[in-house]
């Protein structure tokens, strides 16, 4: 084969050309985002499989979000790691502009959760794992995600957890109040009394993840935005029975209002309970539920 077609079969992963919506076939709809769909689509010369996002400019200038979009773009472009949905590339035209993403075959972890209503203690280990370890490769690169929530955690095809929507992340430290939209219940106590905040919102929020994942519901869901405020602020943090005792640990450790004190990622990652339950990088366990 000549060199030349080489190239042009190279991934798009690792491809440095510039790419049009003519490169790409484009497949069913994967998703509705805020300013725009995501699709499926396959590039027409390597066949590689991706989603692609599209954006429309107009609604971004509209709601004058242009500078989060490429914050979004330069963050999750320079993260590689196998918890963490990789951004390939981008391209725009006149109206539109148009992510490279990985894709996600199983989807989104809230609809999962959804259907299940709630996760048993070897699953949700094996997220927290998972989390814990693409958190800290985050962090090192000194970027903190703020937003980790049901919504924002898509699955590959293994059912392994991808990181993704790095809309709200930053580089640390930030002082940026955060416009309050959607749900408030991942809110750390230190972003809603409007102090400085580090990486440590992260560990809030994969404390209230660690038990919406258990429960069915997070921690802190009221039926009025005061009501949630006031008992997020007040770690206002209650158990159900069936709970066990290693979950309430590592939970009670990292919904802590000071966040000096919370569990750091390292020790997530050697909590007793997640090591006793997490299953990563095992292969899944045949059980009579998983076999239909
Ligand atoms: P919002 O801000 O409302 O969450 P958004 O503009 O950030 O929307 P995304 O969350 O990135 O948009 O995508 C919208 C939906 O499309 C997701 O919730 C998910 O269901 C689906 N989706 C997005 N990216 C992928 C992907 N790479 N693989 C599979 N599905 C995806
Ligand atoms: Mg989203």
């Amino acid at each position: 084969r000549p060199l030349a077609s080489l190239v042009l079969c190279l991934p798009v992963a690792t491809s440095r050309r510039v790419f049009t919506i003519n490169d790409f076939e484009i497949g069913r709809p994967l998703g509705k985002g805020k300013f725009g769909n995501v699709y499926l689509a396959r590039e027409r010369d390597s066949k590689f499989i991706v989603a692609l996002k599209v954006l429309f400019k107009s609604q971004m200038e509209k709601e004058g979000v242009e500078h989060q979009l490429r914050r979004e773009i330069e963050i999750q472009a320079h993260l590689q790691h196998p918890n963490i949905l990789r951004l390939y590339n981008y391209f725009h035209d006149k109206k539109r502009v148009y992510l490279i993403l990985e894709y996600a075959p199983r989807g989104e972890l809230y609809k999962e959760l959804q259907k299940c209503r709630q996760f048993d203690e070897q699953k949700t280990a094996t997220f927290m794992e998972e989390l814990a370890d693409a958190l800290i490769y985050c962090h090192a690169k000194k970027v903190i995600h703020r937003d980790i929530k049901p919504e924002n955690l898509l699955m590959g095809l293994k059912g392994e957890l991808k990181i993704a929507d790095f809309g709200w992340s930053v580089h640390a430290p930030s002082l940026r109040r955060r416009t309050m939209c959607g749900t408030l219940d991942y809110l750390p106590p230190e972003m809603i009394e409007g102090k400085t905040h580090d990486e440590k919102v992260d560990l809030w929020c994969i404390g209230v993840l660690c038990y919406e994942l258990l429960v069915g519901h997070p921690p802190f869901e009221s039926s009025t935005h005061t009501e949630t405020y006031r008992r997020i602020t007040k770690v206002d943090l209650q158990f159900p029975p069936f709970m066990s005792e290693g979950s309430r640990d590592l939970i009670t450790k990292l919904l802590r209002h000071n966040p000096a004190e919370r569990l750091p990622l390292r020790a997530v990652l050697e909590h007793p309970w997640v090591k006793a339950h997490s299953r990563r990088g095992l292969p899944p366990v045949f059980t009579p539920a998983s076999a239909n």
